[in-house]
């Protein structure tokens, strides 16, 4: 992050971040976006920030200065030590504690899943190590002094915290519980309890108990000081039925002590002026530019010229993200004109899904079956409009992508996706405030609407232009949600 010459001297306060993921280090999702651009953005505003997160292979060797902070005999099995230092050069951003227990995190596949693709079966042992040490590091605090006064918890992984920090009666320290995506819940069979370090007198409603199991995710919602989501508008869907996924009861309760702030993206990484990644750096001042990138995109996969608009996705293919309700269009989508490049993986039946249609639309679709992130940002910079048809976004961070780069986003109106992107309806382009397209509910017929409106803005070069300019001048930094942090932080402490 950028911004030093704002930054404060006095230290705000000390914040302790934990998480199982952390950008550019180990990424599945924008879980590991966040919690990476997090600690830079609010060093501006004086906080010092220090992430723990495990050591999964490789981690260790990229920190400068690497010291052992902390060490256990036996954590859930096994030696384990905390070692300090800093990624990268930058002061303050990125000060990281990785926990480094061999047996429970230097293995081969992936962070959450084994070679056969299913969870780890010790997942509930690993996250909860995590946890457990956060919480100490909580409790005692570190070899040079520093002593966190805020907990910040995110997800399921380290949902443990905030309970054990309770158990344990430990005063002087705030925890925040921030919920990335509450399909995911961290559940463990009520046999692990004790294995757990869980007591079985709050292995009920009011505790950690989820339909017959553990729920490290409602631990901390039960537990935590104050719980965080990552849009307001996942906040109010959050205590429905419907989007609640049986945790809305506990939403609800916790109404009083419950925000949405929303996600930023990280300036410094995702700018088409800078990008060195793309082929062609474009700013909204020269989109003509970004022509350039989408003949590169196009002629990278082998599509067809056409006139039509080129679309792109970049997702972990589920039934969340709704691409199956894009696979239903599209055949539409191709007749009408428009290419579609796809960058994803995930489930088994979208992947081949989208493999078959672009087989059969071969100058029109292609898909590229994997994690690559410098695609994703050919991708953004060459797509004029990237699709996000989701059934449910807590905040999602590829539609921010798009606009930074002018590939104005199709939404479906859904958690962060209703709050980032201004819908083209006929108020929003006469007072000239449109940055993309919406559409609900999600379903094809609605998405196959949604694109028509799509390709009628497209054939307006004039008004998709100006939509362009002006979407890839929306502020999607982190600064007004760091602002938000601090002050939550801060009250807290209060
Ligand atoms: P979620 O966290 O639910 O997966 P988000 O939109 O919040 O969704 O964040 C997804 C992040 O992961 C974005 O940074 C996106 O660019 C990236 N991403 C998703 N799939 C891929 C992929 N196959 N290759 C590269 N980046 C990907």
């Amino acid at each position: 992050m950028t911004g030093k010459k704002n930054k404060k001297t006095q230290v705000a306060g000390r914040v302790l971040s934990v998480a199982s993921e952390f950008a550019p280090l180990v990424k599945t999702g924008g879980l590991a976006d966040v919690v990476g651009a997090l600690p830079g953005a609010l060093a501006v505003e004086g906080w010092s920030v220090r992430t723990l997160l495990p050591a999964y292979p490789g981690l260790v060797d990229k920190l400068a200065s690497p010291t052992s902070v902390w060490s256990s005999d036996d954590l859930f099995g096994g030696k384990a030590r905390v070692v300090s230092g800093r990624l990268g050069k930058t002061k303050g951003s990125a000060d990281l504690l990785l926990l480094d227990a061999p047996h429970l995190f230097a293995r081969e596949g992936t962070i959450y899943l084994g070679e056969d693709g299913r969870d780890w079966p010790d997942n509930p042992q690993r996250f909860a190590a995590l946890s457990r040490v956060a919480a100490e590091i909580a409790n005692v605090g570190l070899p040079d002094g520093w002593r966190p006064e805020i907990l910040h918890a995110h997800d399921w992984q380290a949902g443990l915290a905030p309970t054990y920090l309770k158990q344990r009666n430990i005063l002087g320290v705030a925890t925040v519980m921030t919920i990335h995506n509450i399909a995911f819940q961290g559940l463990a069979p009520a046999t692990m309890l004790d294995e757990l370090l869980l007591s079985k007198d709050r292995f009920d409603a009011d505790g950690y108990e989820y339909w017959g199991q553990i729920s490290t995710l409602k631990a901390g919602l039960v537990d935590a000081d104050w719980i965080t989501t990552v849009s307001p508008t996942y906040v109010n869907e959050l205590a429905t039925l419907e989007f609640g996924m049986g945790l809305d009861g506990v939403i609800r309760q916790r109404q009083a002590t419950f925000s949405g702030i929303l996600n930023g993206v990280d300036l410094a990484v995702w700018n088409p002026r800078k990008d060195t990644l793309i082929p062609r750096p474009f700013g909204p001042r020269k989109i003509e530019d970004k022509r350039q990138n989408t003949d590169a995109l196009a002629q990278e996969f082998g599509l067809g010229t056409t006139e039509g608009p080129l679309f792109g996705v970049v997702s972990r293919l589920t039934r969340q993200k709704g691409l199956d309700l894009l696979l239903e269009v599209l055949p539409d989508l191709v007749e009408r004109g428009g290419r579609l490049v796809v960058l994803g993986s995930g489930d088994a039946d979208l992947e081949a899904g989208f493999a078959e249609a672009a087989r059969k639309h071969s100058d029109r679709v292609a898909v590229h079956i994997g994690y690559d992130e410098a695609l994703s940002h050919r991708i953004y910079a060459g797509a004029d409009c990237i699709l996000v048809p989701s059934r449910f976004e807590p905040c999602g961070l590829t539609q921010m992508y798009a606009l930074r780069y002018g590939a104005l986003p199709l939404v479906a109106r859904t958690g962060g996706l209703a709050d980032t992107v201004i819908d083209a309806n006929d108020a929003a382009v006469r007072v000239g405030v449109a940055t993309g397209v919406q559409f609900s509910p999600a379903t094809a017929d609605a998405l196959s609407t949604a694109l028509d409106r799509v390709f009628g803005l497209f054939g307006d070069p004039v008004l998709w232009r100006q939509m362009q300019e002006r979407a890839m001048k929306h502020p999607v930094g982190w600064s007004e949600s760091a602002k938000a942090y601090a002050a939550l932080y801060q009250s807290l402490m209060e």
